[in-house]
């Protein structure tokens, strides 16, 4: 079953003459338990689609349902409630807070929501991005893919029905850009997590489950299963 679903979804930045048609009737499903990653050229509309998909951004029409709520008529609150609660993101610029060590920041959602802390997940989630001996470090002295693993545990702790990741390899190097894509790929086989990824990298997309190829507004192209040097 899907965790999120997009039906005959249009998005229309502007109106008359100038208005740009982002999303032109996009049907998609993202299966629950996997890595989905969605590219296409500059101005395809990947961020329109997953920030309409995130509740970020609202449908013009159309229907999208995440995590079984449909969520094109729910007030702003409502989203954002929706946001804090139900959904994970990790953004190009990791967005760390810098006075907090890395578990500081791993948890912070926890602290902010006044959730407990579910020690076993929170252990399970330090092994599997690989910051054990970097907890107490401050962003400042961590490299940019050990900083984007800490934006990606934080984006997991909370246990997410989805996360999305907007180009979360953009700023970093090869080796790095892997160390981040295995643990994602890692909390999808490893912890059950669905995601979902943005990227313009094929090296990063090789690491989805699926890939959704995005043009001129339209879904174009579905590849399951791919291995690196398949899609170009
Ligand atoms: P991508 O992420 O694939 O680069 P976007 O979703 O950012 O594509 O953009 C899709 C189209 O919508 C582009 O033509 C872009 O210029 C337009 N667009 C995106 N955001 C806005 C906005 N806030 N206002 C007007 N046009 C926008
Ligand atoms: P980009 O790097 O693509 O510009 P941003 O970091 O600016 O992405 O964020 C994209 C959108 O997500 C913005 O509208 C921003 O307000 C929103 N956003 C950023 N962080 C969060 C968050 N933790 N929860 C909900 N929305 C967020």
């Amino acid at each position: 079953p899907a965790i999120a679903t997009a039906r005959t979804l249009v998005k229309t930045y502007g109106a008359g003459e100038t208005a740009v048609r982002a999303l032109d009737g996009i049907d998609v499903d993202l299966v629950r338990g996997e890595l989905t990653a969605i590219m296409g050229p500059s101005g395809s509309g990947k961020s329109t689609l997953m920030h309409c998909l995130a509740g970020l951004d609202r449908a013009t029409s159309g229907s999208v349902v995440v995590d079984g709520a449909e969520i094109t008529r729910m007030s702003e609150r409502q989203l954002t409630r929706l946001r804090r609660t139900r959904l994970g993101f990790v953004f190009q610029s990791y967005n760390l807070v810098p006075t907090l060590t890395a578990v500081e920041n791993i948890t912070l959602p926890l602290d902010i929501a006044r959730r407990r802390v579910d020690q076993a997940h929170l252990d399970s989630v330090i092994a599997a991005v690989g910051l054990a001996d970097r907890l107490h470090h401050r962003p400042s002295e961590l490299s940019g893919g050990q900083q984007q693993r800490v934006a990606c545990a934080r984006a997991l702790v909370s246990r997410p029905a989805i996360v999305f990741a907007d180009e979360p390899t953009g700023n970093l190097d090869s080796r790095s850009a892997r160390e981040v894509l295995t643990f994602l790929r890692a909390s999808v086989d490893d912890l059950g997590q669905s995601v979902v990824m943005v990227t313009h990298d094929p090296n990063a997309a090789s690491f989805a489950h699926r890939v959704l190829f995005l043009a001129d507004g339209h879904l174009v192209g579905e590849l399951t299963r791919p291995t690196a040097g398949t899609i170009l």
